[in-house]
């Protein structure tokens, strides 16, 4: 991966570039490469053979990608460790390693294009100067925190004495990444240069470097800045930990480890504080945080093999220009994709190209993009009321209104216009595919693609095959939600299809707490502190009560009868209680601002008396009845793996990403502990407990959901 080279100035280049792979990842062997070139440039030359070689002026390390620096050390090797000390191990080798390039007794200089992450920027940290390009996918970061890690091979220790206290913490603690005006801004970055210039650009910043003409001198840093990183030290720290603790409710052990490793460590000699890195990484690296925020990554990640050999998309069609159809439709653009938006609606289509000049505005903003890229995206985005332009398109995403007879019927009108091989998707949320595709000439490519709202900011895509669908249009769709960097899970054509279906025991169960008496603030609070981004009374005032209404009234006839179904979704409905929407849900809203809970609505419950039910209570029902629902999920094939399931709940409803998702956490609970407790849960509150017998029969054959757990 790693090849060395000498100019005729005596310039040494190291190029990284993984010959079989698009991307740079630090691997064990390439950390061997590394060590071996580095012992042998500090003895004087490549090979390390005093008299032979000519030590270079100094040393550019680039890398061959295109887009791509190195995007971090292989993260299979943290999922092998087994102890505490496995990962201080590795962390001391990882340091020791890139170490080596700091120790060289000539400069060095990172030339950075593209993505530099984790251990790549470790490595830069290590280097006398860094040099980035303004290519637009150069970013910097350290995603670690995500993995429940800490930047173990000297980032936590480098970071922070580079760019200050406040920015280091900020990079760590959140794991985004920083983009090329940032980084030159906070000093991370020494100088920004276009991307073929990178090289040269470089070698000039090597010259000068070894003639001492340029000293990377600690840059006056701005006063507020010296305050921070000086006697207002205490003031950050405490205000870190508290954003953390609200972000995280103290369940994420990584950001509370990272602050606790710089608090102890920043201001301390190199050695001393390298160690104290090394041992909070080895503590990190053997939690079950870290262990099934891994196997969520892996799983999240999952570029599975396709059935056929997909078709490229470059021109899409959107049928709706609403919510979703503008969602969708901005991510396509964003993507580098031809848009043709239609919708019966001209306003509709007014409303739809405001909302793409302003999401690309925001994106010049944040310096993601340059304007003159958002005009030429721009470009490339056509509304119109007919079907002129389909007949080009490859797929055509349809999200009119979730109504069947018009999806139907504007199956039909699209199948009179488009290509014989165009794909037609329907982003459906609850209508089975078998349906919307009945009467249609050519139900095999017909697609279910369920976007989740705000498609922008939401990563799940649940693509629903019918028993018609064929392998293109299955592939080609898969491929399509991958390049709108969507995670995809298949699911199969059945009432809800997998996120709905274990979404309804979870909110049927919220209702049987209302009604038992549990308070609509205190049920929420009881959840968020479960680990789930929003209450349940709230997500439904967000989803919309007659949505969800709509959602239970499909699955009612399928698994009413089992889940001892309420109809309180409806009965909210019929009061005139949509949400958010109409500032009338389970709290009041003012100017679209959510204020307190509405009392109101204790009078639709059956039981208006309120009482306080205690959090493990809740936690065990709403979440027995969720895992429940999953067991027989699985065993119905309605995914194809526990790990499409895993990724499917944390991405599609904000399932805990520390517990790893849905089977994950009922391997960690123990699935006879589980049974054992749905049985229990099952005498106290009524049959919809029963464990479901899939489940009973893993637990009784002592298998699990994820064998190698
Ligand atoms: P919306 O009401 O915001 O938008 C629907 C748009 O479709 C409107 O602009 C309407 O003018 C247009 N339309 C109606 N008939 C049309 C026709 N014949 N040709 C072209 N356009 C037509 O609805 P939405 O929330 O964007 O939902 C669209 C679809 O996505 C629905 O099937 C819905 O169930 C599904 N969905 C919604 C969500 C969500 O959270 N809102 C999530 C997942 C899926």
């Amino acid at each position: 991966m790693i090849s060395y080279q000498v100019d005729d100035r005596n310039i040494g280049v190291l190029t990284l570039d993984h010959p079989h792979k698009p991307l740079n990842i630090l691997s064990a062997a390439s950390f061997e490469e590394l060590e071996r070139l580095l012992t042998g440039l500090a003895l004087g030359g490549p090979t390390g053979s005093p008299g032979q070689d000519r030590p270079p002026v100094g040393l550019i390390i680039i890398s061959g990608k295109a887009d791509n620096f190195i995007v971090g050390a292989d993260i299979k090797v943290f999922a092998g460790f087994r102890t505490a000390a496995d990962g201080v191990q590795a962390s001391r080798q990882g340091q020791r390693i890139f170490g080596l390039f700091a120790a060289l007794p000539f400069p060095t200089v990172a030339a950075i294009n593209g993505t530099c992450l984790g251990g790549g920027l470790e490595l830069a940290l290590n280097c006398t100067s860094r040099l980035i390009s303004d290519h637009p996918k150069t970013a910097l970061g350290f995603p670690e925190v995500k993995l429940g890690l800490l930047p173990g091979a000297s980032g936590c220790t480098l970071l922070p004495r580079l760019v200050g206290l406040q920015a280091a913490l900020d990079m760590m603690l959140t794991g985004k990444n920083v983009y090329p005006y940032k980084a030159l801004k906070i000093g991370l970055a020494d100088e920004i240069v276009s991307a073929p210039a990178l090289l040269g650009a470089a070698k000039e910043r090597v010259l000068q470097l070894s003639a001492g003409r340029v000293v990377i001198a600690k840059r006056r840093k701005p006063l507020v800045a010296r305050l921070l990183d000086g006697p207002l030290k205490p003031v950050v720290y405490r205000v870190a930990r508290k954003q953390v603790l609200k972000q995280t409710g103290g369940r994420y052990p990584a950001p509370l480890e990272i602050l606790k490793v710089v608090r102890r460590s920043l201001g301390r000699r190199l050695p001393a504080a390298l160690e104290l890195e090394a041992e909070g990484f080895g503590r990190l690296s053997a939690t079950a945080q870290h262990k099934a925020l891994t196997h969520v990554f892996f799983a999240g990640s999952g570029k599975g093999k396709l059935p056929a050999e997909p078709v490229a998309v470059s021109r899409l069609g959107v049928l709706g220009a609403g919510l979703m159809g503008t969602g969708i439709a901005t991510v396509a653009l964003d993507k580098g994709i031809t848009v043709r938006h239609k919708d019966i609606d001209y306003q509709a289509l007014g409303r739809a190209r405001g909302h793409i000049q302003k999401y690309f505005q925001g994106r010049v903003k944040k310096r993601i993009l340059a304007s003159r890229e958002t005009g030429l995206t721009l470009t490339h985005y056509s509304p119109t009321t007919d079907y002129s332009g389909f007949g080009r398109v490859e797929v055509v995403i349809e999200a009119a209104f979730e109504d069947l007879e018009l999806k139907r019927h504007l199956i039909a009108e699209l199948e009179a216009v488009v290509a014989p091989e165009t794909v037609i998707a329907t982003n459906t949320s609850s209508l089975p595919i078998a349906q919307v595709a009945a009467g249609a000439q050519h139900p095999e490519r017909i697609i279910g693609m369920h976007f989740f709202s705000p498609v922008e900011k939401m990563p799940l895509v649940e693509v629903i095959t019918s028993k018609a669908t064929n392998a293109l249009t299955l592939a080609t769709t898969v491929k399509l939600g991958r390049r709108l960097g969507k995670t995809v899970i298949v699911a199969q054509d059945s009432p809800g299809f997998y996120i709905n279906r274990i979404l309804t025991p979870y909110l049927n169960e919220t209702f049987k707490l209302l009604e038992d008496g549990i308070p609509v603030d205190l049920l929420d609070r009881h959840v968020r502190r479960m680990g789930l981004p929003v209450g349940p009374c709230t997500l439904l005032d967000e989803v919309g009560l007659d949505v969800a209404g709509r959602v239970a009234g499909v699955m009612a006839p399928f698994i009413g009868r089992r889940l001892e179904m309420t109809d309180h979704n409806q009965r909210f409905t019929e009061d005139g209680r949509l949400g958010r929407k109409n500032g009338h849900g389970f709290y009041t809203y003012s100017q679209g601002k959510k204020g307190p809970v509405d009392a109101a609505v204790y009078q639709l419950l059956d039981h208006p008396q309120r009482r306080t039910i205690p959090y493990e209570q809740v936690r065990d029902r709403l979440l027995g009845a969720l895992y429940n629902e999953a067991a027989y999920c699985l065993d119905e094939g309605l995914i194809d793996s526990a790990s499409a399931g895993d990724v499917g709940a944390i991405y599609g409803f904000g399932f805990p990403p520390f517990l790893g998702g849905p089977y994950w956490a009922m391997d960690q609970l123990g699935l006879p502990a589980l049974v054992e407790q749905l049985s229990r849960l099952a005498q106290e509150h009524g049959s919809r407990f029963t464990p479901a017998p899939p489940l009973v029969k893993r637990a009784a054959a002592g298998e699990w959901y994820h064998p190698v757990n």
